[in-house]
């Protein structure tokens, strides 16, 4: 029997989703059983569109549907607790299984703790994460630094330090070190996030940590939670997914990662925030200066969106139809945002005007996060 705490390496026992499967399909055979024996109604997980750089969002109900959603998409930027909440919202007594990353799992603690969801209809399978890149940015790296036509990439992953692509005719990589210090590689709040291994959900799921024969063809899985064990367990007995213990060194190995991914994550706050505080007022003013005041920040933070009407109506320091608005209108979400933003990067990354706005907003949280509690995710809600 499976426990907290536990790790595994797990594989599909099913050969075409091992064979689909990012490393070794685990995800995809758990989804795949959660839904087949009815341990959840619905999955939400997210499969490949037009091409790599489209990462889609997907429900799912029929089992034979789950292979197409297998494979990591490292160019989708997506937030998917917004959409676990309208799901949960709509269809009133289901269960939903959803791959999340950290900042995923974040979110919906966050909406938790606000009574928004209830996280009791939720199987959560955690990735490891060690960060997304705009699909934007992306194609333009591809084309400037790689030299390779953005069309002509197959895959794309990060590994090992680099961002590698597998395109027509070869494959290469690039040190995501020395592309970040030329403005390309990971997304700003990524490079910032301290959630790389999502204990917070049932499973926490990856590569790190996988070695020998194994490599490449199976996930190193930790116990997060007691429905994870039993969903582990019973996959397991049903032969939906095949596991070994995992290896001492490979442990060790995947301690040594996840140390080094937190130790770059603060190097990048130290670096962030400084560089903020050295004219902190002068540039939220400049960067906000420029708001058209189109609410997406609202509408897409996991922690705003509940209260958006709120935050988008009059007060007695903002007007509507002022633009660009009074600064009140920033404080106020900041204020609101203080002790609760997860830097997930959408409102920065979905704002018309780039505004650095995850950056202020984390930098706010942080702070707070250093003195106050309850800290971030903590409680009251608790895993
Ligand atoms: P599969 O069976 O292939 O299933 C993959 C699951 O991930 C599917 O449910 C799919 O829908 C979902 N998915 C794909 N893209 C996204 C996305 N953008 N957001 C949410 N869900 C998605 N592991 C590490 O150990 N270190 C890392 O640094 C690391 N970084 C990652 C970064 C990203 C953006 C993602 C999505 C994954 C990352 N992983 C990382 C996890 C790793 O790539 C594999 O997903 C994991 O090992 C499970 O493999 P699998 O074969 O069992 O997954
Ligand atoms: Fe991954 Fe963190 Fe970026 Fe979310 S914020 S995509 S968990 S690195
Ligand atoms: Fe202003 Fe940008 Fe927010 Fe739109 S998303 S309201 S432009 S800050
Ligand atoms: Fe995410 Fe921005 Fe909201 Fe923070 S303020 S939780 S970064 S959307």
């Amino acid at each position: 029997m499976a426990a907290i705490g536990d790790m595994f390496y797990a594989w599909a026992a099913d050969a075409d989703v091992l064979k689909k499967g990012e490393c070794g399909g685990a995800i995809t055979a758990l989804q795949q059983y959660a839904l087949k024996s009815g341990m959840v109604d619905a999955v939400l997980a997210v499969r490949k569109g037009a091409d790599l750089y489209d990462a889609v969002p997907t429900v799912i109900t029929d089992p034979a549907e789950i292979p197409q959603t297998a494979g990591s998409l490292h160019c989708g930027t997506l937030l998917l607790s917004k959409l676990v909440k309208d799901y949960l919202d709509s269809n009133k007594t289901a269960r939903l299984g959803v791959t999340v990353k950290g900042c995923d799992t974040m979110g919906l603690i966050e909406l938790a703790k606000r009574n928004a969801v209830d996280m009791d209809r939720l199987l959560l399978l955690g990735v490891n994460c060690g960060g997304s890149v705009s699909p934007i940015l992306a194609r333009k790296m591809i084309a400037e630094k790689f030299e390779v036509d953005p069309d002509s990439v197959h895959k794309e992953e990060i590994d090992k330090g680099q961002f590698i692509i597998e395109y027509e005719g070869g494959h290469k990589g690039i040190k995501i070190d020395d592309l970040e210090d030329e403005g390309y590689g990971r997304r700003s709040n990524c490079r910032r996030c301290l959630y790389k291994v999502p204990r917070q959900a049932d499973l926490a799921c990856g590569n790190w940590g996988v070695i020998g024969e194994k490599a490449g063809n199976a996930t190193f899985v930790e116990v997060c939670s007691e429905k994870g064990a039993k969903l582990l367990d019973a996959a397991v007995k049903a032969g939906a997914l095949k596991t070994d213990a995992a290896n001492p060194k490979g442990i060790e190995i995947r301690g040594k990662v996840e140390g080094a991914m937190l130790g770059l994550g603060n190097k990048w706050r130290k670096k962030n925030f400084e560089a903020l505080a050295s004219d902190l007022w002068g540039t939220i003013g400049r960067e906000t200066g420029r708001c058209i005041k189109c609410y997406s920040c609202i509408e897409n933070c996991p922690v705003c969106f509940p209260v958006a009407e709120e935050l988008k109506g009059n007060s007695r320091m903002v007007t509507s139809g002022e633009v660009p608005p009074n600064p009140m209108f920033h404080l106020r979400r900041f204020a609101h945002i203080s002790d609760s933003c997860i830097n997930c990067g959408q409102c920065e990354e979905l704002c018309p005007m780039d505004i650095p706005l995850a950056l202020f907003s984390h930098a706010v949280r942080t702070e707070g996060d250093s003195a106050f509690e309850p800290k971030l995710g903590k409680a009251p809600y608790s895993n």
